[in-house]
């Protein structure tokens, strides 16, 4: 399977009074055609960074320090403002944070859909409202509610007129940041069944970022996993899930209860996540490790590809140092 997206060696960096906080450090990953790929970590661990990154939308004062986000062969770092206008929504569209206040609620969801498509394509307003009206059958919304306002649909109908928003224009990946926040566990679920079902109908290419992990597991292909601004392993979803190697992952894993197996102890990492503007030498994980040695201190973990597909940022997986 071909690659539609591929970040490599991305660092973006705030800059603040106390110093540059680096909320994307050395992030590698891609996505394949097709394919759904989680981004997940606690907030603040740097993933809306790496999104609004691979959109070149990093607001003052912050920047993309170096590496390369390529596209279907076309890298975005290095693209011209102007192109990357055309590629917004047309190539790369987003499925916002808390999706369904995105809506405004004084135009019908129909005119917001048709508008959408006339700002990025030169069709009439006919082939539009057609448009839109499939676009909501697909997303299971009849389509003569093409008339009805925002405020006459529960949470989970206008997260589908998002998603239905998102496909408009037919990109080429979809950014879903965290926007099944704020919907009821049942209505959250079925949203994502209608992404995973839209994925495979029209082989969409996803981001899912999320902070979610069994959200994360029930819907992806592949998982990358952050970590203070730093992917610590990236690999396919039954891998994280059966044969997780960071001693970050294991902690989310063990921290995460299981619905199938109640006497799941369910233990928290301890300690906290490093100040970004502040961050440790050698790993940043160093501090909440229970396996941290001398060489951690020193230098900082590469991203290693361990098996085929499997990718982790830890010195335990460089040698037979675990027990
Ligand atoms: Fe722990 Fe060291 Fe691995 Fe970091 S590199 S996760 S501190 S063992
Ligand atoms: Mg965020």
């Amino acid at each position: 399977m071909s690659n539609i997206l591929e970040v490599k060696n991305l660092t973006t960096h705030y800059f603040t009074a106390e110093g540059p906080a680096e909320a994307a450090g050395d992030v590698s990953f891609s996505v394949r055609k097709g394919e759904m790929l989680g981004l997940i970590g606690e907030s603040g661990c740097g993933k809306s960074t790496v999104a609004s990154s691979i959109l070149r939308l990093i607001e003052y004062p912050g920047n993309i320090v170096s590496g390369e986000v390529v596209l279907d062969g076309k890298d975005l770092v290095s693209a011209k403002e102007k192109e990357l206008e055309k590629i917004r929504w047309k190539d790369i569209s987003v499925i916002p944070q808390s999706a369904m206040n995105s809506l405004n609620p004084v135009y019908t969801i129909g005119d917001q859909i048709i508008e959408s498509i006339l700002l990025h394509e030169d069709v009439t307003k006919k082939v539009a409202l057609e448009r839109t009206k499939s676009l909501l059958e697909l997303v299971g919304i009849d389509k003569d509610r093409w008339k009805s306002y925002p405020h006459e649909f529960s949470g989970g109908m206008k997260q589908r007129v998002a998603i239905a928003m998102a496909l408009s224009c037919n990109p080429k990946l979809i950014i879903s940041d965290e926007s099944t926040t704020g919907l009821d566990v049942l209505t959250q679920a079925q949203v994502m069944a209608l992404m995973k079902d839209l994925q495979k109908r029209l082989d969409l290419s996803i981001i899912m970022i999320s902070h979610d992990l069994p959200l994360v597991t029930s819907v992806c292909d592949r998982i990358a996993i952050m970590y203070a601004g730093k992917i610590v392993e990236w690999a396919s979803t039954d891998d994280i899930v059966n044969d997780s190697r960071h001693p970050y992952s294991q902690g989310l894993l063990n921290a995460t209860p299981d619905l199938l197996n109640p006497d799941k102890e369910v233990s928290s990492i301890p300690g906290t996540v490093p100040n970004l503007v502040n961050l440790p030498s050698g790993c940043r994980f160093k501090e909440r490790c229970q396996y941290a040695m001398n060489r951690c201190s020193e230098e900082s973990p590469a991203l290693l590809e361990v098996k085929k597909d499997h990718h982790v940022a830890c010195f335990l997986e460089e040698g037979d140092y675990r027990e």
